[in-house]
């Protein structure tokens, strides 16, 4: 058996401690030791030392009834450590600068297509993009977090493949390091999309969650046992890949009958009648304008939905799936209907006493802040 040595004792106290009110927010002193089992000199010992290093402050609550003196409220401070961000997506592209604590700080986006879509485009764009903000916000920032719909390896950031892109074989992670002069962590959409809704979102407290996705493509983020699922060398969650349909349309990855090619956004138009890769906004807003009981037209599109959440489901066991990017424009109703069909047709959520089928609320900023995050995670270890 080894012992810890106080150091690494006080080191693991510390790093726990920036993590919960990075993801819990302003929180007391006392259920600071609370969460954390330990005795309030501690706590207060090492709170001082963040407060020192400028990472937090102190204030007695306002609200602070009953008897005794108030416990003292630990504030994180967003400016002391922050980490840029970068959702690079089909259409468009964008960055923001997020703080210890969450907070977006400041953000700029711009369109993609044609030239502007070349790799060496998005970096230079990028890389000016940031030090921009920087310097308007008068802020550095000490690593950063990028949002790729591709597969990405996790080592170095390569991007294998993306679809949407057009790219393949592209070393984002290393080209973008070497011109940011920062660590980055290269990650695909719906991973980042699951990490966002587990430390920020629906997936707050949820030990075991699946995050699906469906933009121009479908994608998926696992996250097993409070920790985001990463496969070997990174490569998984390609749940818009399974066949659900042998005999059904072509693939672009060269099979058939994915369930991409029955739920992506291209399936979602044809069911509500519009042209095929049309504007995002005009799917939206027709979807907007459904009645909150299931439409007729939506019935076809749904049963592939619904039995492609029933496989995964009864896969992966997750006490909660959350639908992101197109899937939150379809009614409430029907998503509680969705719900209620996987429930009633998945042995494992039958077993499981019934999983929740959720719509993401974490807006357009979920893949920013699945970035965020991915910077974060070692930051804050190193803090
Ligand atoms: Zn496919």
């Amino acid at each position: 058996m080894t012992v810890a040595r106080p150091d690494e004792v006080r080191r693991f106290n510390r790093s726990s401690l920036l993590r919960l009110l990075h993801t819990g927010g302003p929180t007391t002193r006392a259920a600071l030791a609370t969460a954390l089992g330990l005795n309030r000199s501690t706590i207060k010992m090492l709170v001082d030392g963040l407060a020192e290093a400028g990472l937090v402050e102190e204030r007695v609550p306002r609200l602070a009834g009953g008897a005794g003196r108030p416990s003292l409220l630990v504030l994180p401070q967003p400016q002391a450590a922050v980490v840029l961000a970068v959702d690079v997506r089909a259409e468009h592209a964008g960055i923001a600068l997020v703080g210890f604590g969450g907070q977006v700080l400041g953000r700029n986006s711009w369109n993609l297509h044609g030239r502007q879509r070349e790799p060496e485009e998005v970096i230079t764009h990028v890389a000016e993009s940031a030090a921009l903000l920087a310097d308007d916000l008068g802020l550095r920032p000490l690593s950063a977090g990028v949002s790729v719909p591709g597969v990405v390896r996790r080592a170095d950031g390569l991007v294998r493949a993306s679809e949407n892109l057009h790219w393949t074989e592209v070393a984002l992670g290393q080209r973008l390091g070497a011109v940011l002069e920062l660590p980055v962590v290269v990650g695909n959409d719906a991973e980042f999309g699951a990490l966002a809704e587990h430390v920020r979102g629906a997936g707050k407290g949820a030990s075991d969650a699946v995050f699906v996705s469906a933009d121009v493509g479908v994608g998926g983020g696992l996250i097993a046992q409070g920790a985001l699922l990463r496969g070997s060398a990174g490569y998984l969650g390609e749940i818009g890949h399974m066949t659900v349909r042998p005999g059904g349309r072509p693939c672009h990855c060269g099979n058939e009958g994915c369930w991409e090619t029955e739920v992506g956004e291209a399936a979602l138009c044809r069911a509500l009648g519009l042209p095929e890769h049309g504007p995002r906004g005009a799917i939206v807003a027709e979807l907007r304008a459904l009645q909150d009981d299931c439409d007729t037209r939506l019935a076809e599109y749904l049963n592939w939905l619904i039995l492609g959440l029933v496989n995964v489901v009864n896969i992966l066991g997750p006490e909660l799936v959350v639908l992101g990017d197109l899937f939150t424009a379809l009614p409430d109703a029907t998503v509680a209907e969705v719900g209620e069909q996987v429930r009633r047709r998945s042995m494992v959520s039958r077993a499981l006493g019934g999983v929740r089928v959720e719509k993401s609320r974490l807006g357009a900023d979920l893949k920013l802040l699945g970035a965020a995050e991915a910077a974060f995670a070692g930051v804050l270890a190193a803090l």
